[in-house]
């Protein structure tokens, strides 16, 4: 027999938390599946020093435990299992996790998205370590340092500019002499002094020390792609800016997407294509992306189902 719940919510990053506080304190019974990651993308980041409230700053795992603590106060369930199958052919809405089957009434998908990396061996040893992947969120960690910044689309023009802010210098690496960004960006950063242009480049390798089990980039080596050419670079911090990938392979063919990938979600509002299932944080924002508009966003989400839930009884 499948356990019913009148919300369940997949993705357990600050969008399916909020969503969960909220939808469990307007009192409906409330199942958030954590998946692979509980706690999403924060959880492998250090600092956070921009969520409000926070004066002082907090560490990512730390403020998602905060986040399910207060969902599970007013009595969110967490599941730690990964939902692998999802049927809106009718309603109750069905699901399948690697060990049960689920049914709900209305549903939030908060399942957010990944940042793509080089997918280097030395790209994993320095992740967190001078490596990020998020400008808005790390960037001040590197005041007064040289700034490594890869990749050719309108994000990473943006983080070069806005890097250029805390950093000596800002340097962009582009693996084509073509840029996918829109022309405005691109002439905006060839047009900043303080950001110098790589372009026919990829990081061979990330280079940096070790003392006493503390890690720290120190720099690059770059390859031309055109010339064969290798020439290494003193970096403090390196921003991968390739684009990211929302977490949607569970509703391929089921929810409507943008040529991105991401879900569609009507106006202002949550509503996916299929009535009763909401999309909320990174998954359906690939502008924003950040932890405040995710949050924001769950709650976006509770509000809508707990509306729509209550339009139908
Ligand atoms: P994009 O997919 O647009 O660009 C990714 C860039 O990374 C491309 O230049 C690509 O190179 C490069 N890249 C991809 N994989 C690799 C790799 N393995 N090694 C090296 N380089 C790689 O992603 P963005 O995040 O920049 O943008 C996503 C969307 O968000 C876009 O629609 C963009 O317009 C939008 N956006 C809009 C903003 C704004 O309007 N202010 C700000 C930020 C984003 P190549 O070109 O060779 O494929």
């Amino acid at each position: 027999m499948a356990k019913h719940f009148k919300v369940i919510i997949i993705g357990s990053g600050p969008a399916g938390f909020t969503a969960a506080l909220y939808a469990s304190r307007a009192n409906l019974e409330v199942a958030i599946f954590e998946g692979n990651q509980p706690g999403g993308q924060l959880t492998i980041t250090t600092d956070v020093e921009n969520y409000p409230g926070f004066a002082d700053g907090i560490e990512g795992p730390e403020m998602m435990e905060i986040f399910r603590k207060q969902a599970q106060r007013f009595g969110a369930v967490s599941l730690f299992e990964t939902i692998e199958k999802v049927d809106f052919s009718e309603r109750p809405f069905k699901l399948k996790s690697e060990r049960d089957e689920y049914t709900c009434d209305a549903l939030i998908i908060a399942t957010g998205a990944t940042a793509k990396l080089l997918d280097i061996e030395s790209e994993r040893k320095y992740w967190g370590s001078g490596i990020s992947a998020c400008a808005t969120c790390d960037g001040f960690f590197f005041k007064g340092e040289k700034i490594f910044v890869i990749g050719g689309g309108d994000t990473a023009m943006e983080e070069a500019n806005y890097l250029t802010h805390f950093g000596e210098s800002v340097t962009l690496v582009h693996r084509r002499s073509e840029f996918r960004a829109s022309k405005i960006m691109v002439e905006r950063t060839q047009k900043n002094p303080k950001v110098k242009i790589i372009t026919d480049s990829i990081v061979d390798e990330f280079l940096g020390e070790e003392n006493m089990g503390i890690k720290r980039l120190t720099g690059l080596r770059l390859k031309n792609v055109v010339t064969g050419e290798m020439s290494n670079h003193e970096a403090g911090g390196c921003f991968i800016a390739i684009g990211h990938s929302p977490n949607t392979s569970l509703f391929e063919g089921k929810l409507d997407k943008d040529e991105n990938g991401y879900l569609i979600t009507q106006g202002k509002s949550t509503y996916t294509n299929i009535p009763g299932v909401f999309a909320c944080g990174d998954v359906q924002d690939h502008v924003y992306r950040q932890a405040v508009t995710a949050a924001g966003s769950g709650c976006a989400a509770a509000i809508d189902a707990e509306r729509w839930l209550a339009e139908q009884e």
